[in-house]
């Protein structure tokens, strides 16, 4: 079997909590508590969960934008982590990220050749005679004009934006790449056509990607595998198909009972869970997901349930698949 261009093993990343005159930590927010999953060459896997659940955390630590407090991330077979400046700079740009607010992560200041050129000439990537070429080619591919070299951001709409965000990427030529809630921010009618240029950039330079988001009809219309996140942790993992035709965990349940059918004559049992999500920094105790779950029962508040494979390629954690 071909070797997993990233793998996450037991990944835990953990904000202390300061409070009182001496800032003392008293406790943490364990916004990624022991995650582990793979992601293969050419593959798109998507990572789902509602706000505060960790997926952008865990994104950002697994690029090492953020220090880790526990586990392994091994990119072709290295930890991340335990490489020194040199090396992290090296595989930098094979390794990158697009944002999700396309406005704020883009310099007002600076052109769209400046904000598009500069990693690649910071990189090595080509030289200065060659950039304004290069930009050029990259930004074509991603659906803007040439001439939009020239201009700035704000001349640009949200759609338009976040294809200089995808450019600004895809320069380095990225072997793996985070995309964290990239249409999110947008327009509905724009969303359709950043994915379908997603997918068809993916399909072309061939790198791998983690998509972040809570909509999981883009999901099953862009990625292979999909991992559900709950306050910090793992709850299901699977092969998409698998994950949408056969959901195990109550939580993924009630994800997918959210989703719109484009069918009005099909009529689907939305399950609405109880209650907000739960404080990070005070989960529940055993099972995070018993105060909002429909099956829970007295254990599920005692004992956390082993994340397991229960199937092949399908993991879950819950008691109820013991
Ligand atoms: Fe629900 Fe219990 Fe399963 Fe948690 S372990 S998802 S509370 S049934």
């Amino acid at each position: 079997m071909e070797e997993a261009v990233l793998k996450v093993r037991h990944l835990k990343k953990y904000f202390p909590i300061k409070s009182g005159f001496f800032r003392k930590t008293t406790g943490y927010v364990k916004s990624v508590d022991d995650v582990s999953f793979d992601i293969g060459k050419n593959e798109i896997m998507g990572l789902v969960g509602e706000s505060g659940c960790g997926k952008t955390t865990t994104g950002r630590t697994i690029l090492r934008l953020m220090n880790k407090t526990s586990g392994e991330v091994l990119y072709n077979g290295k930890d991340i982590f335990s490489m020194d400046k040199n090396s992290m700079l090296k595989i930098r740009p094979e390794i990158q990220m697009i944002f999700q607010d396309p406005y704020s992560s883009l310099n007002p200041r600076m052109t769209v050749g400046e904000i598009v050129g500069e990693a690649a000439l910071d990189h090595g990537i080509c030289t200065k005679e060659e950039v304004d070429e290069r930009v050029k080619e990259v930004i074509t591919a991603c659906g803007l004009a040439p001439y939009h070299i020239k201009r700035f951001p704000h001349q640009f709409s949200g759609g338009q934006r976040q294809r200089i965000g995808i450019a600004r990427a895809l320069i380095l030529n990225p072997k793996f790449i985070v995309a964290d809630e990239p249409v999110s921010a947008l327009d509905v009618s724009i969303q359709a056509q950043i994915i379908n240029l997603l997918v068809k950039l993916q399909r072309e330079k061939g790198f791998s990607c983690l998509f972040i988001s809570h909509d999981l009809s883009v999901v099953e219309y862009i990625c292979q595998k999909v991992g559900v996140m709950y306050l910090g942790s793992m709850v299901e993992f699977a092969l998409k198909e698998e994950l949408f035709k056969n959901p195990l965990h109550p939580y993924t349940k009630a994800l997918l009972s959210a989703v719109p059918v484009p069918d009005p004559k099909v009529k689907r049992n939305r399950i609405i869970l109880k209650g907000d999500i739960p404080s990070p920094a005070n989960p529940p105790s055993g099972c995070k997901f018993h105060t909002r779950c429909n099956y829970a029962t007295e254990r599920c508040s005692k004992e956390v349930p082993e994340y397991k494979e229960i199937d092949k390629n399908h993991f879950v954690a819950c008691h109820l698949y013991e």
